[in-house]
């Protein structure tokens, strides 16, 4: 258990690979458990007040890595400006869960079904890496690059998450679905935020989780939107776009069929209400 955030960089450049960083514990516990995890040495970054703490500016608001789902849930900013996010922590495990899960460690396991992500693409997050050698921003989106797949070195740690202020007067379209209301796995998870300008969608950014080894913004499917009305027509248009974009498979939750068919019929209900 590091005394600060030097010390915790300082260990993991100096002993590449042999420390695993411990957050909340949720993903990595269950891993432990079932005998799934090579690793011996974790260093426990659960007591550093550098990755905790929501601070709010005129223009973003930044989250530390180490926030937990009750603490998204609870402050008053995320509530009235980034409610997806707000959402999908509610909708993340259980109590227990909330209490000790971050959204570090969401983002840093890396599942495709992973509940938190789509909402921070949908608010075009970007995050913070920081070692001893400094600290880097980075757009959220393009972090993932495969299955368990990032762009974060054996000596960093995911320190910060920061949302620009921008998202008022937007529609906000938040859907998990999955086998119960709590403590279960999405079988898709869908995020997307949308404008328009007079009757035609000016914006929209559309994400979708559980259908591809990392959770798919579907870019194409949103260029294609620019400047359209959301009638039938663009709405159909809009799905098949949107199934060339995504992969979902069968697995033990869900069936591939039965995934493009929900992932469609969110993106028409999205389209509706925007
Ligand atoms: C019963 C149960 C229900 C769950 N339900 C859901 C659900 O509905 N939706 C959902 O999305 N998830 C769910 N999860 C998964 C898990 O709770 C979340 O992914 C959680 O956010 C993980 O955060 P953590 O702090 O506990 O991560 P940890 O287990 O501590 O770490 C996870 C991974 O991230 C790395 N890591 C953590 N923090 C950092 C950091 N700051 N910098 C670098 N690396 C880091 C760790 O090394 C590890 O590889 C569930 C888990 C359980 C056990």
């Amino acid at each position: 258990m590091p005394a600060s955030l030097a010390d915790a960089l300082a260990l993991l450049k100096n002993e590449p690979g042999v420390w695993k960083p411990f957050a909340g514990g949720t993903d990595l516990m269950v891993l432990l458990e079932a005998g799934k995890l090579p690793h011996r040495n974790y260093i426990n970054i659960w007591g550093l007040k550098e990755l905790r703490g929501i601070e709010v500016t005129d223009t973003q608001v930044t989250l530390g890595a180490l926030t937990t789902y009750t603490e998204v849930q609870a402050d008053p900013v995320l509530q009235s400006e980034f409610p997806m996010l707000c959402q999908a922590a509610s909708e993340t495990g259980g109590l227990a869960i909330q209490n000790r899960g971050t959204l570090g460690g969401n983002i840093v396991n890396a599942s495709p079904a992973a509940d938190s992500p789509p909402a921070l693409l949908a608010y075009d997050a970007e995050i913070e890496l920081v070692s001893s050698g400094g600290s880097r921003w980075l757009p959220y989106y393009g972090f993932h690059t495969g299955y368990k797949q990032m762009h974060l070195g054996p000596d960093e740690l995911l320190a910060r998450i920061r949302l620009p202020r921008n998202t008022r007067g937007a529609t906000h379209y938040y859907r998990k679905v999955g086998t119960r209301k709590a403590q279960a796995i999405s079988k898709v998870c869908f995020a997307a935020i949308g404008r328009k300008d007079d009757d035609q969608i000016s914006d929209t950014r559309i994400i979708v989780g559980s259908v591809a080894p990392i959770v798919v913004r579907c870019v194409e499917t949103e260029n294609f939107l620019r400047g359209r009305k959301p009638d039938a027509e663009t709405i159909q248009l809009a799905c098949v776009r949107m199934s060339q974009e995504i992969s979902p498979i069968d697995d033990i939750r869900s069936t591939a069929n039965y995934r493009l068919q929900v992932a469609k019929n969110l993106l028409a209900d999205f389209l509706l209400s925007v």
